[in-house]
């Protein structure tokens, strides 16, 4: 079986094993399927799990820090609405992520802790990372800016119901991401 996993936004990462279903833990599994049995996933795996996730955080982040100069992710806990990283702008306007394009399956729970791996890793190499307030961006058409929940057709599906804009929801919903983050960086920089 192939060896990477797929994002939504098609991002390719190689973990370097297959990646298997843990149907214990419900989630994807740190470790091919030969090792995900009863006995294996217990509490004294979490020790590993956690240090394979911090690795995959690591190697995630480097693979955003190395490819965009900035990265503009969703505020899960929507604290502030400021740049975290107030790093140089050596290039502004030039390849910009969308959203971090992550496998949140992957990275599970450790959303949080592969943010703060992030942060740290753009902090380090100057680049931008800006998080920006959620709300409404799954359900806004990136095209027309149409939003009522109506668009979200499912969890995967975006289907804009004033301009028959389709895509996938997390891809739509990275396109308003990026557009907001951009737009406070604009603001920012005006101020
Ligand atoms: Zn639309």
């Amino acid at each position: 079986m192939a060896r990477q996993v797929r994002t939504s936004p098609g991002a390719a990462y190689d973990l370097g094993y297959p990646v298997v279903w843990c149907t214990l833990w419900s989630r994807p599994a740190p470790w091919p399927r030969a090792r995900c049995r009863p006995g294996r996933c217990s509490a004294a795996s979490h020790g590993k799990v956690r240090r394979q996730r911090l690795d995959h955080a690591h190697r995630a982040a480097l693979v955003l820090v190395r490819g965009y100069d900035v990265i503009v992710h969703e505020d899960l806990r929507i604290r502030n609405m400021t740049r975290s990283v107030s790093g140089t702008i050596d290039a502004p306007g030039r390849d910009v992520a969308q959203k971090a394009g992550l496998n949140r399956s992957i990275l599970g729970a450790g959303w949080g802790v592969f943010l703060t791996v992030l942060a740290y890793t753009a902090e380090s190499a100057g680049r931008e990372l800006i998080a920006v307030n959620p709300a409404g961006t799954s359900r806004t058409c990136a095209r027309c800016g149409h939003c009522v929940k109506e668009n979200r057709v499912t969890q995967a599906a975006f289907a804009c119901a004033a301009c028959a804009h389709a895509a996938h929801a997390d891809v739509n919903a990275a396109i308003n991401i990026l557009r907001a983050g951009l737009a406070l960086r604009q603001a920012a920089e005006a101020a």
